[in-house]
C-alpha cells in the first residue's frame, strides 16, 4: 500500500518478518537466524563485506608474490585434512589456464563441499609462495552465479550458513523495492544532511546493496557510517550530560597558592601540554559536577606532575587526595615523587598554635605491616593524612577517608571500571569526589572519543625538553648484541633485559627468565653483575633487587614484564627485549620507555628471529617511531579496532560499517552533530525518530531517560 505520509522507520522495519521477502521460506529463515538476522531491518543492515569490480580481474601468471589480486578460476580439486592440533585445513587447486594456485583454508571445513571440481569461482586474496608453490591463504571466495553486473556486492559468512552471496543480493534488492511505496523516514535535520553532504536514507540503503559504481557505494557508505557513529555519540553525550545534571560533585575552593609554590620549586619548566592539562583539571575541580577525566600521555610525558598539581589543590581546598597504582613498585615510586615534591609543604591549621601543620603523605600497600596500616587508616579517617598513595589496598572496605576530594588512578587499563569506581565511591557525603585516570597507552583521540566517550580527555602530546631520543634496533640474539650491551655497561651505564611472555602463566615466564639469567650470568655477561626480577618473588625481594639496580650495584637486570610500567632509572640506557614478537606495539613502546630517562643516549634492542609479515610490520613501526600516538594509530591499523575496546565496551561499540581508523574524521563530525542535536532538542526540536532508533540499537540502555531534562 502506498503511504508516503507514514514512512518506514528503522524500528518499523525491525518488526517486519523475513518471510515478506521473496524466496525466504522456513528453511532459509532458520539459516538467517543463525546469522542473527531476524527482520527486514536486519537484512538491510547486513552490509556487503566488499565489492567485486569485474573490470579488475587479473590472470594468475600476472600476479606477483606479496600482492593482492582477483582471479577468475576453475576448481581442479579440493581436499580436507586435519592438522596436528586437529584443526581442519582445506587445500584446493584452481586454474585459469595461465597457471595454477593452491588455496589454503584454515578452520573452514565446509570449503571442501563448496569447491566442487569444475566450479567457477572468483577468488580475491594475496599471493604467497609455500614450498615452491603459489598459494593464497584464506582468500575471499565467490561462486560465480549467473551474475552479469560489473560491480557486485559480496556478503560475509554466507557460505557457512548455506546462504550464497546472491541470496543476499536478491533479498536486499527485494526489500528495497518493496519499501519504495512508503519510503524511509529521515531522522536527520536537513541542515545536518546539507552540512556533511549526506544522501537520504533510501538512497543509502539501496546503493550500499546495489551500487552502480564505486562512487555511489562510497556516498552510501558515508551516510550509513555517519548514522552509526552519530547514534553512539548521541548516547555518550546524552549520558554524560545526564550524569552532570543528576549528580553533585565537589566545588573545590583553592587559590593556587600551593600550586605556584610547587611550580616555583621545580628544577624544570612544565611543558605547555602539562600546563594545559592542569588548567583543564583545575576547571573541573572548581565546577559543581564531578570530574571524569582521562589523562593520556606517552611514557615520560610527565603525568605525575599533573596529578600532583590536582591533588595539591584539592588539599589546599581542605580535602584529601588518593593515587592508586597497579603495582607495589609503581606505588612506591609515586610515593617517592610526592614526598620529594610536597615533603616541605605546610597547610594552615587553626587548631594548632603555630597556625599551620605539615602536609602529610602516606603509602599503603599489601606490604605495609598491619600495625602501620592500622595507624594509617586511623589517621586517614581523622583527616590527618592529606595524600595517600597505594595499590589495591586503598579500596578495601576498612579504608575510610575523612573527606576524599580527588581520586587518581594510574595506568587505568590495569584496573577494571569497578575498581576505579570503588576508589571514587570512598566519598563521605553525597557529593561525588573528582576522578582522574591516567594512561600511558595512548589511543587515537577519535578512538578515545568512542571508547572513553563518557570521560573528558586531556592529552600530554609533548615530551619535556632535554630528552635524548631512543635509538631502536631490531637484532637477533647474537654475539653482536651482547657485545653492544657490554659496551654500554663498560662505559658506566646499565641494561634491562626483558624475557618474553611465554603464556599467561607467571610460573612459565619465571622459568624462562631464570634460564636466561643463568645463561647470561655464566656466558655473555659473566664479567658484570646481573640481577633477576620476576613476579613470583616476594615483594621485599623485588624491592631489594630494584634498590640494588637503582644504586648501580647491579649492571644488568633480567626480568619478566614486571618492570613494564613506571620504573625510573636514568642511568639505564639499554633495553633488550627478547622474543619481541610476543609483545604488542603498546607493550613494546612501554618497555622502551624505561630507558631514555637520563642524559645518555639510549638504545632499545628488539630481539626476534621470527619473520612473519605481521611481526615485521610491528617491529619496524617501533624502529621508525617513538611517538606513542603515532604508534597507537599504527596499532589500530594492524590489529583492527576490536582490540582497543575492552569487553565492557563491546556491544555498544559494535560497529557494523564504520571503522574507527578509516572514518576518523567522521567520529568528530558525529560528536559535533550529537552536541548540536542535544542542544536543539532542549530548545524543542523534535529528535524522537533518532531516539527511537537508539532504543533499537541500545536495548540495555534507558535511552529516553537520558533525553529528559
Ligand atoms: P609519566 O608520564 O611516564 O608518568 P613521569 O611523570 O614519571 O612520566 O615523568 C618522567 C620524568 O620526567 C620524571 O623524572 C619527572 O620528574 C620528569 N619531568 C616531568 N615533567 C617535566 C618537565 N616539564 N621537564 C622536565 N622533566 C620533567
Ligand atoms: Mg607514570
Amino acid at each position: 500500500m502506498s503511504d508516503p505520509s507514514n514512512p518506514l522507520t528503522l524500528p518499523i522495519l525491525s518488526e517486519i518478518p523475513l518471510s515478506r521477502l521473496k524466496g525466504i521460506g522456513p528453511k532459509k529463515e532458520k539459516s538467517l537466524h543463525s546469522l542473527e538476522i531476524f527482520s527486514v531491518f536486519d537484512i538491510l543492515s547486513y552490509f556487503p563485506r566488499r565489492y567485486i569490480d569485474r573490470t579488475n580481474e587479473a590472470k594468475i601468471s600476472s600476479l606477483k608474490v606479496g600482492e593482492e589480486g582477483m582471479i577468475l578460476v576453475e576448481v581442479l580439486n579440493a581436499y580436507k585434512q586435519k592438522t596436528r592440533n586437529r584443526r581442519a585445513i582445506v587445500n584446493a587447486t584452481v586454474t585459469d589456464q595461465t597457471g595454477n594456485v593452491t588455496l589454503t583454508f584454515f578452520n573452514q571445513p565446509w570449503r571442501e563441499q563448496q569447491l566442487k571440481v569444475g566450479t567457477e569461482v572468483i577468488i580475491f586474496g594475496k599471493l604467497d609462495q609455500y614450498r615452491g608453490e603459489y598459494r593464497m591463504v584464506n582468500p575471499v571466495v565467490d561462486l560465480l552465479g549467473d551474475k552479469t553486473g560489473r560491480f557486485i556486492p559480496v556478503y560475509p559468512q554466507s557460505g557457512k550458513a548455506g546462504l550464497s552471496t546472491w541470496d543476499f543480493a536478491n533479498w536486499t534488492k527485494d526489500a528495497i523495492s518493496k519499501s519504495k511505496a512508503r519510503g524511509f523516514a529521515e531522522p536527520l535535520p536537513r541542515s545536518v544532511r546539507e552540512q556533511y553532504d549526506l544522501v537520504s536514507r533510501d538512497k543509502a540503503y539501496s546503493s550500499i546493496h546495489d551500487p552502480k559504481d564505486l562512487r555511489e557505494m562510497l556516498t552510501a557508505r558515508k551516510r550509513l557510517v555517519f548514522d552509526e557513529l552519530l547514534r553512539i555519540q548521541l548516547l555518550l553525550v546524552a549520558r554524560k550530560r545526564q550524569l552532570e545534571i543528576s549528580t553533585q560533585g565537589i566545588t573545590h575552593d583553592f587559590e593556587e597558592t600551593l600550586f605556584e609554590k610547587l611550580i616555583a620549586g621545580l628544577p624544570f619548566k612544565p611543558t605547555n601540554a602539562q600546563i594545559k592539562a592542569i588548567a583543564e583539571i583545575f576547571n573541573d575541580l572548581r565546577a559543581s559536577y564531578p570530574m571524569h577525566r582521562l589523562l593520556q600521555g606517552d611514557v615520560g610525558s610527565g603525568k605525575t606532575l599533573v596529578a600532583i598539581a590536582g591533588l595539591l589543590s584539592v588539599v589546599e581546598g581542605g580535602r584529601q587526595g588518593a593515587i592508586m597504582a597497579p603495582t607495589e613498585v609503581l606505588a612506591e615510586q609515586h610515593f617517592v615523587s610526592v614526598k620529594e615534591l610536597l615533603g616541605d609543604f605546610s597547610l594552615s591549621d587553626s587548631s594548632n598554635l603555630l597556625g599551620e601543620r605539615k602536609l602529610s603523605v602516606a603509602l599503603l600497600t599489601s606490604q605495609t605491616s598491619e600495625k602501620d596500616a592500622k595507624e594509617i587508616r586511623a589517621k586517614l579517617s581523622q583527616g590527618e593524612i592529606d595524600i595517600i598513595v597505594g595499590t589495591h589496598s586503598l579500596i578495601q572496605d576498612s579504608v575510610e577517608f575523612s573527606e576524599i576530594g580527588l581520586a587518581v588512578v594510574d595506568e587505568q587499563h590495569r584496573f577494571g571500571v569497578d575498581q576505579r569506581a570503588a576508589l571514587q565511591n570512598k566519598g563521605t557525603n553525597s557529593a561525588i569526589p573528582d576522578l582522574l585516570v591516567m594512561t600511558a597507552t595512548p589511543i587515537p583521540r577519535t578512538a578515545a572519543m568512542t571508547v572513553y566517550g563518557d570521560l573528558d580527555v586531556s592529552i600530554l602530546n609533548e615530551l619535556p625538553e632535554g630528552r635524548t631520543a631512543i635509538n631502536t634496533k631490531r637484532m637477533t640474539d647474537s654475539q653482536e648484541l651482547w657485545q653492544e650491551v657490554m659496551g654500554q655497561i663498560k662505559s658506566g651505564r646499565q641494561a634491562f633485559i626483558v624475557c618474553p611472555l611465554i603464556d599467561e602463566s607467571e610460573k612459565i615466564d619465571t622459568t624462562s627468565a631464570e634460564a636466561t639469567y643463568q645463561r647470561l650470568k655464566e656466558n655473555e655477561l659473566s664479567e658484570v653483575s646481573v640481577g633477576l626480577l620476576h613476579g613470583r618473588m616476594h615483594a621485599s625481594e623485588k624491592q631489594n633487587v630494584m634498590e640494588l639496580f637503582r644504586n648501580g650495584e647491579l649492571d644488568a637486570l633480567v626480568s619478566t614484564t614486571v618492570i613494564e610500567v613506571g620504573v625510573n632509572i636514568p642511568n639505564a640506557t639499554a633495553m633488550v627485549i627478547l622474543g619481541a614478537e610476543r609483545f604488542g606495539i603498546a607493550q613494546l613502546h612501554q618497555l622502551r620507555g624505561r630507558v631514555g630517562r637520563g642524559l645518555f643516549q639510549s638504545t632499545c634492542y628488539l630481539i626476534s628471529e621470527s619473520h612473519t609479515q605481521e611481526t615485521d610490520a610491528r617491529l619496524q613501526a617501533l624502529v621508525d617511531s617513538t611517538d606513542g600516538f603515532h604508534l597507537a594509530e599504527i596499532d589500530l591499523e594492524l590489529r583492527g579496532e576490536g582490540t582497543i575496546m575492552g569487553a565492557e565496551q563491546k556491544g555498544r561499540n559494535d560497529l557494523k560499517i564504520a571503522s574507527l581508523r578509516r572514518d576518523k574524521e567522521w567520529v568528530s563530525h558525529a560528536r559535533d552533530t550529537a552536541l548540536t542535536l542535544l542542544e536543539l532538542s532542549q530548545q524543542g526540536e523534535d529528535i524522537s525518530l533518532l531516539i527511537d532508533e537508539m532504543n533499537l540499537f541500545f536495548k540495555e540502555e534507558k535511552v529516553e531517560y537520558l533525553f529528559k531534562s
